[in-house]
């Protein structure tokens, strides 16, 4: 039962449930552009997570894909009230269901671009064991078929757009699309801030890796303004504070179970929302050579 209730607060907390009473009352609201910048976009409600949209001179090019029939619809009715311009280009920033699932809603027509690490994840099994969907034949058109190692351009007109891999985080294979002109980073679930970040052990994510990760970014990237997948737009002061939350955290539990506390001990030390990433940190520290 508390197996049961775990998994269920970790379905409800990354957003890939709602509770029935919740579903009944409140349907999330349709999707939206809402314009951040020139021909540049970001995609908002529906079902899933935030991505964004930019209208290039030949194309259009998504980031996410939200996660059902209605939200990929909505979503397509949108691009068509700004734009007739065909939807060429969807960038998944990263591996989960509320970031990629929408893939299969889109025409075939799209090319759809990841990372390396991303592409394989498609075809894991699940935090529960259970098999990925895409490993259906029917959708692997729909798994990203263009994938990169470090870096990536696109272009869509005489504006470049850069896609940055800055290495292990929240999995193994999150990206960061850039677009230079405007200083604005896509960076998918790699900061959260008003709730624990999400760090998937099981897809070789790792929290020492996330901090270094994210200072790389900042460090490289001269971006000013990063839209996440679950926050409102984030400064460079925001992800820098949450690396220093990170840091402190990940110390906190270096001192504790170097004193000898159990995973049990030490999730009461910590705010119940933390218990996941307390014990991915927890997994970490016992996992690494005494320092
Ligand atoms: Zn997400």
């Amino acid at each position: 039962m508390k197996t049961h209730t775990a998994l269920l607060g970790t379905l409800l907390a990354v957003g890939l449930i709602v509770p029935a009473s919740q579903a009944q009352q409140k349907e999330s609201p349709p999707v939206r552009l809402t314009m951040i910048a020139t021909n540049l976009y970001a995609l908002l409600d529906g079902s899933g997570a935030r991505g964004g949209a930019f209208v290039g001179d030949t194309a259009v090019l998504l980031i996410d894909a939200k996660m059902d029939q209605k939200s990929v619809n909505q979503t397509i009715a949108e691009v068509r009230k700004i734009t007739d311009k065909p939807i060429k280009y969807l960038i998944n920033t990263h591996s989960d269901g509320d970031h990629v699932r929408g893939n299969q809603f889109f025409p075939a027509t799209v090319t759809f671009i990841a990372h390396e690490n991303c592409r394989k994840d498609f075809f894991l099994a699940g935090r529960d064991g259970a098999a990925s969907e895409w490993n259906k034949p029917e959708l692997l058109q729909f798994v990203p078929g263009v994938t990169f190692r470090d870096r990536m351009d696109l272009y869509l007109g005489p504006k470049k757009i850069e896609l940055w891999y800055f290495g292990v985080g929240h999995t193994t294979g999150d990206i960061v699309v850039f677009f230079p002109a405007e200083k604005t980073a896509f960076i998918g679930d790699q900061a959260f801030v008003t709730r624990p970040q999400l760090i998937h052990s099981y897809k070789g994510g790792n929290s020492f890796e996330h901090v270094k990760t994210l200072t790389k970014m900042l460090n490289t990237l001269e971006a000013d303004r990063f839209y996440s997948g679950h926050e409102e737009v984030l400064d460079r002061a925001a992800i820098r504070k949450h690396i220093e939350e990170m840091t402190a955290m990940q110390e906190k539990v270096r001192t504790l179970v170097a004193q000898g506390k159990t995973l049990a001990d030490l999730k009461g030390q910590f705010k119940e929302g933390e218990a996941r990433l307390i014990e991915a940190i927890y997994q970490e520290v016992a996992k690494a050579p005494p320092r």
